[in-house]
C-alpha cells in the first residue's frame, strides 16, 4: 500500500529527531566540512577573512531552511484539532513561503493558498501556515509540496475536501536564465469536493483571486 504522507513525515523525523544538541552539531560539522570542500573547490581561498566563517553559517542556515525534517507531525496538530459542527469553507490564502528545489538547493518562494470544507472537525488557524512551512522547509519540488499540504490536511481532518495552490518563483529558473518565461509557477492539488464539485472550486479560485487554475 502507498505510504500516507503522515508515515513519510514521521519516517524522516524519526531519522533525524531535533531538539537533540548533539545530533544537531554533529551534522553541522558535516556540512561544515563540505561548504569548505566546495569554497576551495570553486577556486576560493577558503582561510581568507570573509569566507572563513561561511561554512558554520552555511550550516546553521541549511539547519533553519530544512527544519521541516524535524518536525513531530503529530506534535504539530496536537491539540490544535476541535469538534465543531461547521461545514463552510474554510481559506486560508497568502499564506507566505521559502523552499529549496531538490534538483539545485535553490530557493523557490511565493504564496500558497490554502481551503477546506469540515466534517466535524476543524485545524486552529495558525496550524495551516505551520503545515505549510513543514513541508516548505524541506528539499521539494512545488507540485509535491502542494499534494503534500492537500494530503496531510485530508489524511489528519478527513474533511469533505481540501484545495491548495501554491504559486511560487525559482530562483533557478530566474538566475540560470532558462526557461525565463516559466520562473513562476502554479500549481494545485485539489481533493474530494474540490475535484467533484465546479462550484465549490471556482468559490475558491474566487477567494484567492484566480479566475482558473492555469492563468
Ligand atoms: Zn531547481
Amino acid at each position: 500500500m502507498k505510504q500516507t504522507v503522515v508515515e513519510h513525515l514521521t519516517e524522516t523525523f524519526q531519522f533525524s529527531p531535533n531538539g537533540d544538541p548533539e545530533e544537531t552539531s554533529k551534522r553541522q560539522k558535516v556540512i561544515e566540512k563540505a561548504i569548505r570542500k566546495t569554497l576551495a573547490s570553486i577556486g576560493e581561498d577558503p582561510d581568507r577573512e570573509g569566507l572563513q566563517r561561511t561554512p558554520e553559517r552555511v550550516a546553521r542556515m541549511y539547519e533553519e531552511l530544512t527544519a521541516g525534517y524535524h518536525v513531530n507531525p503529530t506534535q504539530l496538530i496536537n491539540n490544535a484539532l476541535f469538534d465543531v459542527d461547521y461545514s463552510e469553507m474554510v481559506i486560508v490564502k497568502d499564506i507566505d513561503f521559502y523552499s529549496l528545489c531538490e534538483h539545485h538547493l535553490l530557493p523557490f518562494f511565493g504564496k500558497a493558498h490554502v481551503a477546506y470544507i469540515p466534517k466535524g472537525k476543524v485545524l486552529g488557524l495558525s496550524k495551516i501556515p505551520r503545515i505549510v512551512d513543514m513541508f516548505a522547509r524541506r528539499l521539494q519540488v512545488q507540485e509535491r509540496m502542494t499534494q503534500q499540504i492537500a494530503d496531510f490536511i485530508d489524511e489528519t481532518l478527513h474533511p469533505h475536501g481540501v484545495a491548495v495552490v501554491v504559486e511560487g518563483a525559482h530562483m533557478c529558473s530566474m538566475m540560470r536564465g532558462v526557461k525565463k518565461a516559466n520562473a513562476t509557477m502554479v500549481t494545485s492539488a485539489l481533493v474530494g469536493t474540490f475535484k467533484s464539485h465546479l462550484k465549490t472550486r471556482a468559490e475558491f479560485m474566487e477567494h484567492i483571486g484566480r479566475r482558473r487554475f492555469d492563468d
